[in-house]
């Protein structure tokens, strides 16, 4: 991980103005039956999400007012630095009480002690202590870990985290009472498939016992849809023999259903049964968009409602708490809250007197997270600077409109009460042509927050998500992969789903089976495939046998009708359109050969492509164009070479090429812009390259130290470039196949 570095290191006394902080101080400050919740948010991928998601955060913050937020922590540490300057926006520009979740396995000791300490220094109170992955045992280790204890060779770690509880004991013992600490609950059972009892709640009650009687002041729960299975729960717990939980604050953690998809897969991730009347209901509407939010809200506000006569039945005097996984999106939370009645209904004197509009948000800082955001900050307050961003916006304007629809104002924050400073996704409510309003109260923060108007449609841009590949510049993009890098299953599992690869072909195999149905998970997917993947299974049948490993595919689609079984999404009465596009990991070799096939000269307007190595080498359609422009200030294979650097550095007098931005999917609805929900473009491209050659390490890591399955495999990701190739002309439904497939 990188150093995080809070930007102003407070000592202990100084952050005494957060005593209210503290989760379990303002929840019995709450009078008897007073409903709370709080919203959980993950760091963005991006830097452009995390600029996106700022806004939000400050929108939702002011629209539904939640008592705390909480800030995702990726297991291993894998998003520590990220995580920290989430939170760092969340407590101290914001001002919300946060909640850092922490885990602890396969995590230094020094790590765990630098983000206890960064979180103090930033003015948090609140920790939700986890475990994390299961741990790995001490051969499966990094490999620079010479005491094989797990923390690097830095002291400590190893076997002394191998539990929730492990983390919990060790913040009180080094940080006594400073912190309130959460602690994760499940009331389905946690699926640790690793017990005899298998998934149930008896097998982890006594531990959870264990977690509050160390110190635990507040349980959450993982997300549920089965309302029996969390009264059974509540019930259960109140009632304990023991009475650690009597008079403990639990949280029911709740997932707004953001599309069908979605919500199937994190059940599954999250081993959470849907009942069968819930699913009917989500069944009937599967093929609208639209209507399966509606139907998602009216399910949530449904279950809500449920709780909370739970509640008043099993703790009566006690406030009745919320927890809400936003996965960084608005709409439905912002629905939901409001019908429940979670937050208080809005009124106008609400509006004039209630809400202290804090007024435009302080400067953005810089937030780089791959040196490639290409982030620069600049004080808007200084004039030359405001200027420039001024011009620059303009320029960025005129630039604009050569890209597609869906790069067009709709995707954009608007600022208010300044500039631009950051034009390639924040624009003014001028530029963007808005009516001038009044954006500030109470009712039109939540009335923008559900989608309300122009504002409205900034701000719910992106309520389509779409897995992996949808847009970068979305705080909600890459929450598919839940908490960072993981292979999802067990050390066990993984052994005897994958076997010990030790040959190319032995990984062909795995890919080959997974598409034909035969193999259920991979390391880069649990999922199954898609009935639109069957119409091109050959053909990736066909690269796999040669060493091509498909990740991410596509086929070509010209405009059939959004209800079609196996292409269609959104709202009915509309069209979809898709360009084919694949991407896989292939040896080195092979990418040589690959490389000089597109960039022949009539391959240019054909294809876009971006490809990249474990060492961050990068190249791509647009780098290559930049080399070839004799017109170009960029000196041709300077800029090739700057971009191939991995990091993006650009040097003196060079000028960065123009990264294209490639729709690859997009509908056409009656009464709606064009919705473009899948876009590639260099940036998804790399956040995601990231975490797909950390996948090669994780499985390297499920054998032993020096095997030869782990080395085949360490040698593997050194080895591959992963290429993500789009074809333009979706007409020819064939063309990229045949390109890939045919001649050299
Ligand atoms: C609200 C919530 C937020 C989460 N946030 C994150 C996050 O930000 N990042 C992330 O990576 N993950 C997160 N997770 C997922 C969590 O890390 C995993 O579910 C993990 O597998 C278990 O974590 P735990 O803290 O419940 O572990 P534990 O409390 O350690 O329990 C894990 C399992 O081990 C059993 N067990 C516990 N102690 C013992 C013992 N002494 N001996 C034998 N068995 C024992 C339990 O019964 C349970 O089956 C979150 C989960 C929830 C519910």
């Amino acid at each position: 991980m990188g150093d995080y570095i809070p930007s102003l290191d407070l000592p202990p006394e100084a952050v005494s103005k957060h005593a209210m902080d503290k989760i379990t101080d303002k929840i019995a400050a709450l009078p008897p039956g007073q409903d709370y919740f709080s919203l959980e948010f993950f760091p963005p991928k991006t830097a452009m999400g995390f600029a996106n998601l700022r806004a939000r955060l400050d929108r939702m913050a002011r629209a539904l007012r939640p008592l705390f937020v909480n800030v995702t922590w990726g297991a291993g540490g894998s998003t520590a630095t990220k995580s920290l300057e989430l939170a760092e926006i969340c407590q101290r520009e914001l001002g919300l009480t946060t909640c850092l979740h922490l885990t602890c396995t396969n995590m230094s000791r020094r790590l765990i002690d630098k983000a206890l300490q960064d979180a103090k220094a930033l003015g948090i109170r609140n920790i939700l202590a986890l475990r994390g992955d299961p741990p790995r045992r001490a051969e499966y280790l990094d490999p620079d870990d010479h005491d094989g204890d797990g923390d690097g060779g830095d002291g400590g770690g190893g076997d002394e985290f191998a539990w929730a509880i492990d983390l919990v004991r060790y913040i009180r013992k080094t940080h006594g009472d400073y912190f309130c600490v959460g602690v994760a609950a499940y009331p389905e059972g946690h699926a640790d498939e690793s017990h005899p009892l298998g998934q149930s709640l008896e097998h982890d009650l006594p531990y959870l016992v264990d977690k509050v009687q160390a110190g635990a002041d507040f349980i959450m729960t993982q997300l549920f849809f089965d309302v029996d299975a969390y009264r059974r729960f509540e019930e259960t717990l109140r009632a304990h023999p023991s009475g650690a939980f009597r008079n403990v604050p639990i949280l029911p953690g709740l997932m707004p259903i953001q599309s069908y998809q979605m919500i199937k897969r994190t059940a599954k991730l999250s081993h959470a049964r849907i009942p069968d009347p819930l699913m009917a209901r989500l069944d009937a509407v599967r093929g609208d968009d639209e209507k399966v939010k509606e139907v998602g809200v009216a399910i949530l506000s449904d279950i809500v409602e449920q709780v909370r006569e739970i509640k008043d039945r099993t703790a009566p005097a006690a406030p009745r708490g919320f927890h809400f996984y936003t996965l960084n999106l608005e709409k439905a939370v912002s629905f939901i809250v409001e019908r429940t009645g979670l937050i208080a209904p809005v009124t106008l004197s609400d509006d004039d007197c209630a809400v202290e509009d804090p007024g435009p948000l302080p400067e953005i800082r810089v937030v780089r997270v791959d040196g490639d955001g290409g982030v620069d900050g600049g004080g808007d307050d200084d004039d030359n600077a405001s200027a420039a961003a001024q011009q620059a916006a303009a320029r960025q304007a005129a630039r604009r409109r050569k890209f597609s629809v869906g790069s067009e104002p709709h995707d954009r924050v608007i600022v208010q009460g300044r500039a631009a400073s950051f034009p390639e996704w924040e624009t003014t409510a001028f530029e963007a042509g808005v009516p001038a309003g009044p954006v500030t109260t109470r009712a039109n923060t939540l009335a923008i927050s559900e989608g309300e108007g122009a504002l409205g449609r900034e701000a719910t841009w992106d309520d389509f998500p779409n897995g992996r590949w949808g847009d970068a510049r979305s705080p909600a993009y890459g929450q598919i992969d839940g908490y960072g890098v993981s292979l999802h299953v067990t050390v066990q599992q993984a052994r005897s789903l994958w076997g010990r690869p030790a040959r190319p072909e032995d990984v062909s195999d795995i890919f080959i089976r997974h598409l034909r149905g035969e193999l259920s998970v991979i390391p880069w997917s649990e999922e199954g495939f898609s009935p639109e993947t069957a119409t091109i299974r050959d053909r990736l049948v066909a690269l796999n046998a040669r060493g091509w490993w498909t990740l991410a595919s596509q086929p070509a689609v010209n405009g059939l009708r959004s209800t079609d079984p196996t292409f269609g999404w959104g709202p009915q009465h509309g069209f979809v359109f898709q360009k084919a596009f694949v991407e896989f990991f292939l040896p080195s070799r092979d990418w040589r050969r690959l490389e000089a096939r597109l960039a022949r000269a009539e391959m240019k307007d054909v294809v876009s492509f971006y490809a990249t190595n474990a060492r961050g080498d990068f190249v791509s359609s647009d780098t290559a164009a930049a080399a070839a422009a004799p017109a170009s200030t960029t000196a041709g294979p300077a800029a090739a070479a700057a971009a191939a650097g991995g990091g993006g550095g650009i040097g003196e007098g060079e000028e960065r090429h123009e990264a294209s931005t490639n729709a690859v999917t997009w509908g056409v609805f009656p009464g709606k812009e064009i919705v473009t929900p899948t876009i590639i473009e260099e940036v998804s491209f790399r956040a995601w390259s990231e975490e797909a050659f950390g996948i090669w390490r994780e499985w390297a890591k499920v054998y032993e130290r020096g095997s030869e399955s782990a080395k085949f495999l360490e040698a593997v990701r050194q080895d591959v470039w992963l290429v993500n190739i789009i074809h333009h002309d979706f007409v020819d439904a064939g063309g990229l196949w045949e390109f890939l497939l045919g001649g050299q």
